[in-house]
């Protein structure tokens, strides 16, 4: 068998490494606590569950479905877009339906991306964007994400050669892994950027509505211009504990929709109609259950941070996001520091440099484990002695 070069160059995914490393331990008989994933610990509220059971029944949901999505589900997401944001969407051409937007951000690379052509990712970011871009025979030129700018890329230290080349920038705000948030302010001069670069923008945005202390995260979409240039990602995985369920969507530019959806129409056959319709009773129904879940996440940022911080660790609170980035003590490196308290403690975070380069010396815990888990993870954190 011959395999393509891209199989040899993926990366072993990130993930896949942490739960070899908890499946040993496991096998030792040890109970390991993991702030390594993040996947919403809380069910799906339940009248989005009652939604999909109604709709499992109806045999027109037993067929297959458009790519671009139920018309209902389309006008859903941009009513959505309208209340939450004041962004006007045409639910026709400017909103598609994706399986999880993961799937989505993977895809669309291959709508801007010829072999030899390169894609602008931040550095440390989620790795779909640059293997996307590598899939589709491009390559990514990295953005460091630096504290001292708030972990927002310098589009000014982009040698205008490689913005005049790129024809992809890709931004996450709320981030991940940094926890690090947006102003409109920042998005106006990517939509700037884009204009005088002729680059295309995809911003990914699953976490706007897990926030803390009041902070409302904005959309790239409110941006003005930003339609003329790129697109939103945006999934309910994270907003209402759906990530089984696989659901998101893309809007914004009528283009790139419009070419998204001819990708996808090619090598899937869209998104579940019964779940389409769980997402509808998501964003129409009632919104409770986000100031809930973001109250849990809250009180359980604060005892990460305080335990971090209690172990020597500097680290600021998240405003938003399901993460807390922790700068490791001097002389650490990120594996280093992941690899002592999974051997010390048998508590899993992540190495920041997973994220990137530019992680390194960070690592991220997730905030999506279950009260009694954290209470377990933090008691262990707090008997180990101070690092720094
Ligand atoms: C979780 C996550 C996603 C993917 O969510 P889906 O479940 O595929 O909709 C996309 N981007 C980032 C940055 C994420 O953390």
């Amino acid at each position: 068998m011959r395999f393509a070069d891209r199989i040899e160059q993926l990366p072993p995914y990130l993930f896949a490494q942490i739960s070899k490393k908890v499946a040993a331990k496991k096998a030792q008989g040890i109970d390991v606590v993991s702030f390594g994933i993040g996947d919403p610990d809380l069910p799906t509220p339940e009248h989005i569950v009652d939604a999909l059971c109604e709709a499992a029944r109806e045999p027109a949901n037993h067929r297959y479905p458009e790519t671009e999505g139920l018309p209902d589900f389309r006008r859903a997401v941009a009513g959505w877009y309208e209340r939450r944001f004041g962004v006007t969407l045409d639910p026709d051409s400017e909103v598609l339906s994706l399986i999880g937007s993961k799937e989505g951000i993977g895809h669309v690379a291959l709508c801007f991306i010829d072999p030899g052509d390169v894609a602008l990712v931040p550095d440390p970011s989620y790795p779909v964007y640059e293997i996307g871009s590598m899939f589709a025979g491009g390559s990514a030129y990295h953005l460091p994400l630096l504290e001292a700018n708030g972990f927002l890329p310098d589009l000014d230290a982009i040698p205008v050669e490689v913005a005049q080349r790129a024809k992809l920038l890709w931004l996450n705000y709320p981030n991940n892994p940094t926890g690090a948030v947006a102003d409109l302010a920042f998005f106006e001069r990517v939509v700037a950027f884009a204009k005088r670069h002729d680059v295309a923008v995809c911003h990914d945005g699953p976490y706007s509505e897990v926030a803390y202390d009041g902070y409302r995260p904005v959309s790239f979409l409110q941006a003005a211009g930003a339609k003329d240039v790129g697109i939103e990602f945006h999934s309910l995985s994270k907003s209402y504990n759906m990530t089984g369920w696989r659901i998101g969507m893309a809007a914004g530019n009528a283009r790139i929709i419009d070419a998204l959806m001819r990708v996808k129409s090619n090598l899937d056959s869209g998104a579940s109609q019964a779940v389409q319709r769980m997402a509808m009773a998501a964003l129409e129904g009632p919104q409770d259950c986000i100031a809930e879940h973001n109250a849990v996440y809250q009180r359980r940022r604060d005892r990460v941070v305080d335990a971090l911080r209690t172990l020597g660790l500097r680290v600021t609170p998240p405003q938003a996001s399901l993460y807390v980035w922790a700068k490791v003590p001097d002389g650490m490196t990120s594996a280093g520091f992941a690899e002592r308290l999974l051997d010390e403690a048998a508590v899993i975070v992540t190495p920041g440099n997973g994220y990137g380069p530019h992680g390194e010396g960070y690592v991220r815990l997730s905030l999506t484990l279950a009260d009694d888990r954290i209470d377990e993870g933090l008691r262990r954190i707090a008997g180990l002695p101070a690092l720094a």
